[in-house]
């Protein structure tokens, strides 16, 4: 019918302008290095903020003592407990909870925030079982994982740049987060020190290289996504100190904030990004990671409602409602591989409320579902090739077989085994197989916990 045929145009149309041939992808891997290097040279001289995180020493295996972590970076925060060995016992013992964000607390107020995270840390301290305790006399000490953009003025202080991925307390905004979570935990009168403030990407990438020595770089594709990679301390100029003795320094790339005009955007990431609490900002991320991936499949099926009828005379109004469509929920879908896609007739009538979907209208909506999560797995590639480029890795030297292994981690890349497997299969489209044999993606499995304690340990007052 007429109306049919409407709905595949849009679809089609959808397709070509979010479409990312490996021409396109080269010239995205291309503007990432070059905006790699515009942000390292000057202080807002990219999209790409490049922050220096003053983490110029990644873990050794020498690390001893028991040590906290805090994760704060999307819907959930963890708080781990780790024992650390040194390079006899490695980590002998890891315990963590998981505490949800009540929504409320994301735009409220930055004593309710950190009042709240700082009484789920006592409960967990207070859980301390035999034998894990600190040593008498010594204070706790705590990595904070705090994974939006922030200004670090030192390994244990900075200030907030900007809220990302839905949290808006706009008070936060230029204050210093270490400073604001010591005070609740301060105020629930809790002993414990905060010595290393780092974010998801550099946890991730201590976390790594301590099992790894050839981690040079870790991804997160999570609710956001960003990067952080080992860079020469001399290619920073930048830089405002005197150089670190390690002669390195790990970048937190914030790539989440890149934009190049080569990025296939399309009306629905207009939309959306307008539309978002954070207009003009996180474009990279608004294509790429978790909190937006089902929002765009949204956008783009409320366009086949309302100008195609492709639900039928009415357009169902759950669809309008933004955000209403999550990313597991399109990955269920976009995995179902039943015959009739009972999982995606089952989604349809539990979140929209469609019932009795036919089995083209489901296929359709898996075509769509793998248009957006293949743009964003294949954005993803190219980004790590740019790193690569930066580094001079993309290419054999020599005869030198260096291996160089990227440490990933998030949930959208853990269980959306479609976006993961065609990020990896772009990887190596990008690369060519004789540099791809060098290359390794590692899961990181909670690398980015584990990373914080042990930027705690190797930052502690008492070394
Ligand atoms: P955060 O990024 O908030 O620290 P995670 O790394 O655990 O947390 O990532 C959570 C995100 O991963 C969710 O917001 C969601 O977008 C995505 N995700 C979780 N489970 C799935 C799934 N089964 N399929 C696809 N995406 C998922
Ligand atoms: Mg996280």
């Amino acid at each position: 019918s007429g109306r049919w045929a409407r709905a595949m145009t849009i679809l089609k149309e959808f397709e070509e302008k979010s479409g990312t041939p490996i021409s396109k992808l080269r010239q995205v891997a291309d503007a990432m290095t070059v905006e790699m290097h515009a942000g390292l040279a000057s202080e807002g001289g990219s999209k790409l903020k490049m922050i220096i995180s003053y983490v110029d020493n990644l873990p050794t295996g020498d690390e001893k003592g028991l040590f906290y972590a805090l994760d704060l970076g999307g819907t959930n925060f963890r708080v781990l407990r780790v024992l650390l060995g040194g390079k006899e016992y490695g980590v002998v013992k890891q315990e963590f909870v998981e505490v949800s964000i009540p929504p409320h607390l994301m735009i409220g107020s930055s004593d309710a925030l950190f009042d709240y995270i700082a009484e789920a840390l006592k409960k967990f301290v207070d859980t301390e079982s035999e034998g894990l305790h600190v040593s008498p006399g010594r204070q706790r000490e705590l990595g904070f994982t705090f994974s939006f953009p922030v200004r670090q003025t030192s390994i244990s202080s900075g200030t907030l740049i900007k809220w990302t991925k839905g949290f808006s307390i706009e008070e936060v905004v230029g204050q210093d987060v270490v400073a604001e979570l010591t005070k609740a935990i301060e105020r629930v009168g809790l002993d414990m020190r905060v010595t290393a403030l780092v974010n998801d990407t550099i946890g991730t990438l201590a976390g790594g290289r301590y099992y790894n020595k050839d981690v040079i770089a870790a991804v997160i594709l999570g609710t956001g996504t960003n990067a952080a990679y080992v860079e020469r301390a001399n290619a920073i100029p930048k830089w405002p100190g005197l150089l670190p003795k390690s002669g390195e320094m790990v970048i937190n790339m914030e790539w989440g904030n890149f934009r190049s005009s080569h990025l296939p955007l399309t009306e629905y990431d207009n939309a959306l990004d307008v539309e978002s609490l954070n207009p003009g900002e996180q474009i990279f991320e608004k294509m790429i990671s978790g909190m937006y991936l089902g929002e765009v499949v949204r956008r783009v099926l409320c366009k086949m409602a309302e100008e195609a009828a492709f639900f039928g005379d009415t357009v169902p109004p759950k669809l309008k409602i933004p955000f209403i469509l999550r990313t597991p929920d399109m990955s269920a879908m976009h995995h179902d591989m039943t015959p009739d896609l009972k999982v995606v007739g089952s989604k349809l009538k539990d979140i929209l409320e469609v019932s009795n979907s036919s089995l083209k209208m489901r296929k359709v909506i898996v075509a769509l579902c793998e248009i957006v999560a293949t743009r964003g797995a294949r954005l993803s590639a190219a980004g790590i090739v740019g790193i690569l480029k930066k580094l001079g890795r993309d290419t054999i030297k020599d005869s030198e077989k260096q291996k160089s292994v990227v440490a990933l981690d998030g949930g959208l890349f853990e269980h959306y085994t479609k976006f993961r497997e065609c990020m990896e299969s772009t990887l190596k489209e990008l690369l060519g197989e004789e540099v791809s044999e060098n290359i390794v993606i590692e899961h990181s499995n909670d690398g980015s916990g584990i990373g914080a304690a042990l930027l705690a340990a190797s930052h502690s007052q008492y070394i």
